[in-house]
């Protein structure tokens, strides 16, 4: 009976022991290779990158036409110079802007332009939201993602093998009331930009409008490589994520900024959320969104390293969470190793040509 039960004990440990070699564990966060395939440096400084190093993590910095032409000049140069002195932990995009586009020549600067950039390191290009929601041409029409006079530009970088890194829409909770909205993360920030709450916009493109423009862009351009931020603006539902993915085989997307509804998804229905992330595990990348804009160094770096840890737990553990993005306790996905290592590095690797 003695020998039966140790055989017993020692059969099971080696079971439990081999199961957990196909897991991560909290205490493995700074052992991993990690990239956040989202993130934003609009500044000189270097407490990002600190952080990052310390946590084993690389950043890729997204260059966004916000705030003006000047500012995205002056943030390529800040990113090309951080690349310059952080080869192994940076890496950045390009973007550009619309100024002069009713002038002729803007095709061939913007070209001019994104070849430059380029050169300098750049490794994709990013286009936003003001595309569809903000710029208007000469007759004062909305120029939306899929105008033709983009077309020579993405069939540039499709040649050029450069991918297209688009923030197109918004959440679909942006065309609801504030207090309909599903996550906290994005009630407070249309409450905060009510220029970007289409709520309040009846007159400006639905939320199906602004899909069915990048879809059509995407239909235009089949060699393209497209990277989807912010699970591509369908973060609603990791069934309308899927049946994206499948219709574009060149697409895959970031979760940066939209941890929050996969929260909530998770909290709905946890194993719905889990298969989706094991059948795409190709076409999904970790990213933050996070903006350095050079705040006080201590406490960014803090709440840096806590985004990070907290994302991790939900991605490589079953714990029991909480967060302040949404009401309610969900457990984390516990995703199998092979698909934690693809999400934090070998797409972003793949996807990006690092
Ligand atoms: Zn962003």
């Amino acid at each position: 009976m003695k020998t039966y039960c140790i055989s017993l004990l020692v059969a099971t440990i080696a079971m439990v022991s081999c199961q957990n070699k196909n897991y991560y564990f909290m205490e493995d966060f700074p052992k991993v290779e990690k990239i956040d395939s989202h993130y934003h440096i609009y500044t000189d400084s270097e407490n990002s990158v600190e952080q990052a190093q310390k946590d084993n993590f690389r950043l890729l910095n997204i260059n966004t036409y916000s705030g003006g032409c000047e500012r995205v000049v002056e943030a390529h140069q800040w990113l090309k110079s951080l690349k310059q002195n952080y080869h192994e932990t940076t890496e950045f995009t390009a973007t550009f802007c619309l100024e002069g586009w009713d002038e002729p020549g803007w095709v061939e600067n913007t070209i001019a332009w994104i070849d430059q950039c380029v050169a300098n390191g750049a490794i994709a290009v990013k286009v936003w939201k003001n595309i569809g929601m903000e710029f208007r041409d000469k007759d004062s029409l909305l120029i939306m993602i899929d105008d033709s006079q983009f077309d020579p530009v993405f069939q540039h970088l499709a040649e050029k093998g450069i991918p297209l890194v688009g923030h197109l829409g918004e959440p679909k909770n942006c065309w609801l009331p504030l207090e309909e909205m599903t996550t906290k993360n994005d009630s407070n920030y249309f409450a905060n930009n009510p220029q970007y709450h289409m709520y309040l916009h009846p007159e400006y493109p639905s939320y199906d409008e602004q899909m069915a423009a990048r879809d059509r862009m995407l239909e235009k351009h089949p060699d393209l490589i497209f990277i989807g931020c912010h699970l591509a603006s369908l973060e609603w539902s990791v069934d309308e994520m899927a049946a994206f993915i499948d219709r574009f085989p060149n697409a895959s997307m970031d979760m940066a900024a939209r941890m929050g509804q996969l929260f909530y998804q998770t909290f709905e229905n946890r194993e719905k959320v889990r298969d989706f992330f094991i059948n795409y595990q190709d076409r999904l990348m970790y990213g933050t969104d996070i903006i350095d804009r050079g705040q006080e160094k201590e406490a960014f770096q803090n709440r840096l390293h806590q985004t990070w840890l907290n994302d991790w737990e939900y991605l490589v553990t079953d714990n029991k969470m909480t967060s302040s993005l949404i009401d309610g306790e969900f457990r984390g996905l516990k995703l199998p190793k092979e698909v934690v290592d693809k999400i934090y590095a070998a797409n972003v690797k793949k996807w990006y040509g690092f």
